[in-house]
């Protein structure tokens, strides 16, 4: 046990996902016990595959936005558990609003019940397509209620008004984390986001699809930075009563990160440009200030450098043999 805490149950709402996975593997490490619940919507058995025989570890395969099965007692809930790819989360709008409402719901009903403290993956979809830039917390966004994002980025607002509701009346000690673009191993291949879909474009041969101009900006964090930024805000002892950014202040137009692949990967076929979906955010950068001073907390891992172990990870899922040209010290100081 580290730090000579007392060794937790938590449950991880949405374990077997690209977050979730890497998540349960921390708090093992901590020597905490876990049970992860997942309906496997967009997460995968091979995510968490590895921790099948881990003593302190629990499967337990349900929707959120159903009656939760009978768990028992828990000290910390995380609620990951949603789609967030948008074509994934836009393929059951009305599943997504659920997942987001009902279900968080139904995990603050269990906090209450256990005393748990709860921790919900917000989004910085919540600031929509942003006229703020970078994005602070105290922004209160641009989202277009009406469109095909709406499900997720509207279920995500409301998550966020069911935890600080709970929160005030004191039934649940509740933090909410916005969480920006985030990436690494264990991501789906063929879920539809940038990330992996330039990685495995690339090691396949094929064109790197950008849509509309690609001047458009997002801001990717490794995973291991954001789930050292979770486990901080789940421990921080004085619960901060508004949410905290998470994610990396590097800012890319997707161009630039077509370029980096390409780079890594010099298999990658021509760029083609399609249609930029509607509501697509223009840019995004989170403004990290809370999260340092309430955490301590910065990402230290460059989108150059973590870009290798995602390659790298794709490139064994798709069976690629040929492993990606590593980029010399050089070229990554061109390139950033
Ligand atoms: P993911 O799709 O890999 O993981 C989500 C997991 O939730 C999957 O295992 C899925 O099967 C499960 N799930 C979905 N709906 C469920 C339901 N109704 N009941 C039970 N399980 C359900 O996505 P991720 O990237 O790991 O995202 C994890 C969380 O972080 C999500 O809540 C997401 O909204 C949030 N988030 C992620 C990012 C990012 O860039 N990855 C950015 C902002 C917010
Ligand atoms: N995007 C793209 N090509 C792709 C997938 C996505 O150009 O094959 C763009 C998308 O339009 C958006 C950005 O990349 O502007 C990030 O998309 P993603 O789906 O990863 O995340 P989100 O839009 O939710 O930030």
């Amino acid at each position: 046990m580290s730090n000579g805490d007392k060794k937790k149950r938590v449950l991880v709402a949405g374990g077997a996902g690209f977050i979730g996975s890497h998540l349960c593997d921390a708090l093992l490490r901590q020597g905490h016990e876990v049970v992860c619940l997942d309906s496997f919507l967009t997460g995968s058995h091979q995510n968490v595959d590895p921790l099948e025989n881990h003593p302190d570890f629990t499967l337990v395969e349900a929707d959120i936005s159903q009656t939760l099965p009978p768990m028992g007692r828990f000290d910390e809930i995380y609620n990951l558990a949603s789609a967030a790819s948008p074509p994934r989360y836009q393929a059951d709008p009305v599943h997504t609003m659920m997942t987001g409402v009902v279900g968080t719901n139904n995990l603050l009903e269990l906090a209450a019940r256990c005393g748990a403290r709860f921790l919900q993956a917000s989004t910085s979809e919540v600031y929509g397509d942003p006229q703020v830039h970078p994005q602070p917390e105290d922004y209160l966004g641009n989202v277009n209620c009406t469109g095909p994002r709406a499900c997720y980025d509207e279920a995500k607002r409301a998550g966020e008004t069911l935890c600080f509701d709970y929160l005030r009346r004191g039934s649940v000690d509740a933090r909410v984390v916005r969480i920006f673009n985030t990436y690494g191993p264990r991501m789906q291949a063929d879920d539809g986001r940038i990330v992996s879909n330039l990685i495995t474009q690339a090691l396949k041969g094929e064109p790197l699809t950008i849509y509309g101009t690609g001047e458009q900006t997002r801001s990717f964090c490794y995973v291991d930075d954001l789930v050292r930024g979770l486990l901080a805000l789940m421990n921080v002892g004085e619960t901060p009563r508004s949410p905290v950014n998470l994610g990396n202040p590097g800012e890319f137009t997707i161009n630039e990160l077509a370029r980096l692949v390409r780079e890594r990967v010099p298999a990658a076929g021509p760029t083609v440009h399609m249609p930029l979906p509607q509501d697509d955010p223009q840019k995004r950068r989170p403004d990290i200030t809370r999260a340092k001073e309430l955490l301590g907390w910065e990402p230290v891992v460059p989108l150059v450098e973590g870009l290798e172990p995602t390659i790298a990870y794709f490139a064994l899922e798709l069976g690629v043999e040929a492993m990606p040209k590593m980029p010399t010290p050089d070229e990554v100081r061109k390139s950033v």
